[in-house]
């Protein structure tokens, strides 16, 4: 709970990640934080007017080694301190943030708090860290209110001046601060001199309903990223994976794929067996349109849905929720075909 005089009271976990990183003075090399002691690192805290409160994972994971036990421990620790505090600040890996970003809007049905997530490309240790402003700026984030309102009550992402919807980002860079982009969805707030929040594209406060946590995802899912020349026997060797229940298929531009027969017939005998097939395109921008080419008519006739303007990371966090939330597979298509947390646009 709030002290009195504070402003407002937030907590930050601390997954990993390159923006928690420090020089040992012993050794000279990268080593975690001690969380505990993150003011002496970024001194700036100490002047918000807030009340921050730390955990930290131990030890601390680069977020190449996330899964869904992992988001089932941050969603878990979200869940258990929800009513302690107004906004969550998650300091997490650049590399699979925006996986768990997108996984965390699906779990935390209802939510009503900011939940934000950060990280850094450079070490927060270091003097051109870009971590700094970017923890600094998160927190200012998740305490912001509007007519009293958390001012960004969705799981976001906060990246060099930039807040996107979780599961609407994706990483576009290893080497620029500007890492992350929001292709098919305006960002939230962009910051300069000042927050400017984009309040026409942020969703409503979901007043009165109570936080519900999904904790089951079902991996039994795979991307297959279509290339000129793609063999019958790469396609084949997919769909016969054992307990495949969801193939993704990254498709060329607005959901195209090449018509040769025996890419349908694969595709066909697939769906006949009860899997599910969704359509994304491998463009870093757009929207699926199935129908508009001929390229597309095939899948659309076969039963292929429509994955629309999802990215990539939010497909497979989507279908692997859906898979895990139910057993029939209408249900699941159903769940497709709906927005479950702003992450499609019906155009
Ligand atoms: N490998 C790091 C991670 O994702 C990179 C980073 O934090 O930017 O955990």
């Amino acid at each position: 709970m709030k002290k009195p005089g504070k402003e407002a009271s937030l907590l930050i976990i601390y997954t990993g990640g390159t923006i928690g990183m420090v020089h040992d003075p012993v050794t000279g090399s990268l080593v975690p934080i001690d969380f505990r002691y993150i003011s002496d690192h970024v001194p700036e805290l100490k002047k918000f007017g807030y009340e921050l409160h730390s955990v930290s994972f131990d030890p601390v994971i680069d977020s190449s080694n996330i899964d869904p036990a992992v988001w089932v421990r941050m969603a878990s620790i979200i869940e258990d301190r929800y009513d302690e505090f107004e906004g969550f600040v998650v300091l997490h890996g650049t590399d699979t943030m925006a996986y768990s970003a997108s996984a965390l809007s699906f779990m935390l049905e209802n939510l009503n708090k900011p939940v934000i997530f950060t990280g850094s490309q450079l070490p927060i240790g270091l003097l051109r860290t870009d971590g700094k402003e970017n923890l600094i700026t998160a927190i200012e984030i998740a305490a912001a209110k509007t007519n009293g309102n958390p001012a960004v009550p969705e799981v976001c992402i906060y990246f060099d001046n930039k807040l996107s919807r979780g599961n609407r980002t994706t990483k576009l860079s290893a080497e620029h601060f500007d890492a992350f982009s929001s292709p098919n969805y305006p960002y939230l707030a962009e910051v300069g001199l000042h927050i400017r929040y984009n309040r026409n594209d942020i969703a409503p406060p979901q007043k009165g309903s109570k936080l519900v946590v999904n904790k089951i995802f079902n991996t039994n899912v795979a991307i297959l990223k279509l290339f000129p020349g793609i063999t019958r026997n790469l396609v084949h060797s997919v769909l016969n994976t054992k307990n495949l229940k969801g193939l993704i298929i990254e498709t060329f531009g607005s959901g195209n794929a090449p018509t040769y027969d025996w890419f349908g017939e694969e595709l066909l005998r697939y769906i006949k067996k009860g899997g599910i097939i969704l359509n994304v395109t491998q463009c870093h921008g757009g929207s699926v349109e199935m129908g508009l080419y001929e390229t597309s008519r095939q899948m659309l006739s076969a039963g292929v849905v429509s994955g629309k303007d999802l990215t990539s990371e939010a497909s497979v966090t989507k279908l692997m929720y859906l898979l895990g939330k139910y057993t029939s597979r209408e249900e699941v298509i159903k769940g497709l075909n709906r927005s479950l947390a702003g992450e499609i646009s019906f155009l």
